[in-house]
């Protein structure tokens, strides 16, 4: 009788076991489907991490990774143009956020068709942004701002408003970091909001004065 029901428990235990395993494996089999597909996902919503989801362009985030993962984007010379569209409050304030927003859409598409494939425009925030000019010095980034700013000219905008944009531009060196350059551009731009905006400002380096006036 003893005997009977301890082979009656092993057959049951057994039996679960089995089950167990069974299961396991149907877990261990959905668990690698679960982790193929949030891959994917992972993988997706890191692209959609480095993209600003109202303009379509490059956000910091995205920069970084240009700028880690591509080598030839990090050159000797190098250009960074800031650029901040002019009195976008009043715009907010005056026809709402819905058309403020279509602006900014526009304006990132109007920047973004005048510059060259190797460019890099990045939404900074708001209604601030930046230009990454690889093989481009100061001055040939001086007039890339000064096209980009006469073409936000020739647009035809939401609303019928005029919209205008100050630009500040700098040129990165090998020996410097990168923020250096991004700095001076921004304090660039802040010296072309001062001067009455819709405008462009450089940091030419004395250095740069001092070759030129030499050749
Ligand atoms: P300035 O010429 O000195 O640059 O003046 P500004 O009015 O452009 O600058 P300010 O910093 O005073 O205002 C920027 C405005 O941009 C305020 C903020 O509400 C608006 N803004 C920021 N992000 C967005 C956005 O995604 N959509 C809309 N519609 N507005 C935004
Ligand atoms: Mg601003
Ligand atoms: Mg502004």
């Amino acid at each position: 009788m003893l005997f009977r029901s301890a082979i009656g428990w092993l057959t049951i235990l057994s039996l679960s076991l089995r089950t167990q395993l069974k299961d396991s494996k149907a877990a261990i089999a959905l668990l690698s489907t679960i982790n193929k597909a949030l891959q994917l996902e992972t993988r997706e919503l890191a692209g959609q991490a480095h993209i600003d989801p109202l303009t379509g362009v490059l956000n910091r985030q995205g920069l970084r990774a240009a700028l880690m993962n591509t080598s030839s984007l990090l050159t000797d010379p190098m250009a960074v143009i800031f650029i901040d569209i002019d009195h976008f409050k009043s715009i907010n304030d005056t026809h709402g956020h819905d058309i403020g927003d279509e602006v900014l859409r526009k304006f990132a598409s109007v920047i973004a068709s005048g510059i060259r494939s190797s460019d890099r425009l990045v939404r900074w925030g708001g209604e601030e942004f930046l230009i990454i000019c690889p093989m481009t010095n100061v001055y040939q980034g001086r007039i890339l701002a000064d096209n980009l700013r006469h073409s936000l000219h020739q647009q035809t905008w939401p609303a019928g408003l005029r919209v205008t944009a100050s630009f500040g531009v700098s040129q990165h060196h090998e020996r410097d970091e990168v923020g250096i350059a991004i700095k001076r551009a921004d304090a660039e731009l802040y010296r072309a909001k001062q001067g009455g905006r819709d405008r462009v400002c450089a940091y030419i380096p004395a250095e740069m004065i001092a070759n030129a006036d030499a050749a």
